[in-house]
């Protein structure tokens, strides 16, 4: 439940005045009273704010579940965890069979076309991300270790994009150009590897809730981790809720065994996740004689 502050003191639409300024990039924030914790963000009716809003309420329901640690453990087990947390439930929101239930789909049953489909663009969202951000926080960090000087930063920042995502920038660059400060977390110096851990542990969490709903069985095909949905589920619930209740209170592989029975970070949720799509891609690339890795 949410304390009747948070709906006083949120923001969740863009201000109608036209004289407010704000800074529109969704945010949480706990004000370590207890009961004052607020989003700020300029939602609009998006498939993409609909998981950004998730994400955000994650935040917010971390901070509430652990409101009762002292304020040195009022952290997340580690940041990583703290951003995987929104994203865990818009995993099993954005699932089709949610989708359905919420009537946003006729139908759920299992079609190859439809989950290879949903599977790709979640893989747009998801794995290509993780070495956008390895990236940004490998050039920062090289930047604060002095080895290079203000008139590279740019060209070292493409030599990275290139090197780790195969990218390319579509025009000419000059020394001048600054293009990392276009990314919101490096003009507001936010860090960026809690990001490419949360990606990573999101998915070891949602293998894990998804076990505990009973909604997910590594045996059976006609189950597979793409297809789950938490809805309902109070034991999915209470696992959550013990993990986050913790906070910073124990390091993070103990927090991380609470939730998935492991104490270390893996990637075999995301692989499992993502596995018929592997399985199709692997197929279509050598039938369509596409290079690989170019
Ligand atoms: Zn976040």
């Amino acid at each position: 439940m949410l304390p009747d502050k948070f709906w006083r003191n949120s923001i969740v639409e863009r201000p109608k005045d036209n004289k407010t300024e704000l800074v529109c990039h969704g945010s949480a924030w706990d004000m370590y009273d207890g009961n004052d914790f607020r989003i700020k963000m300029c939602t609009e009716v998006t498939y993409d704010d609909l998981v950004i809003v998730h994400h955000e309420m994650g935040h917010v329901y971390y901070y509430i579940q652990y409101k009762d640690q002292p304020v040195v453990f009022r952290e997340g087990a580690n940041p990583g965890f703290h951003e995987a947390i929104g994203d865990t439930i818009a995993l099993s929101v954005s699932s089709l069979p949610h989708a359905c239930g919420l009537g946003l789909l006729e139908n759920s049953e299992y079609e190859e076309k439809m989950d290879i489909n949903y599977l790709y663009m979640i893989a747009l969202q998801k794995v290509a991300f993780l070495p956008f951000a390895y990236c940004v926080d490998k050039w920062r960090w090289t930047i604060f270790t002095d080895e290079v000087t203000p008139d590279t930063y740019n060209s070292l920042w493409w030599k990275f994009r290139a090197e780790i995502q195969g990218i390319e920038p579509p025009t000419n660059r000059e020394k001048t150009d600054f293009d990392p400060g276009s990314k919101y977390h490096v003009a507001a110096n936010v860090p960026y590897i809690r990001y490419f851990v949360s990606f990573i542990i999101q998915f070891q969490f949602y293998e894990a809730v998804c076990l505990i709903a009973g909604q997910y069985d590594p045996n059976d095909d006609k189950r597979p981790l793409h297809r789950c949905d938490i809805y309902d589920s109070k034991e999915a619930g209470i696992a959550m809720r013990q993990m986050m209740q913790l906070g910073s209170s124990v390091p993070w592989p103990e927090a991380m065994e609470r939730l998935t029975g492991h104490r270390e970070m893996k990637t075999g949720g995301l692989m499992s996740y993502f596995r018929p799509l592997y399985i199709w891609l692997k197929d279509e690339n050598k039938r369509s004689k596409e290079p690989v890795g170019f």
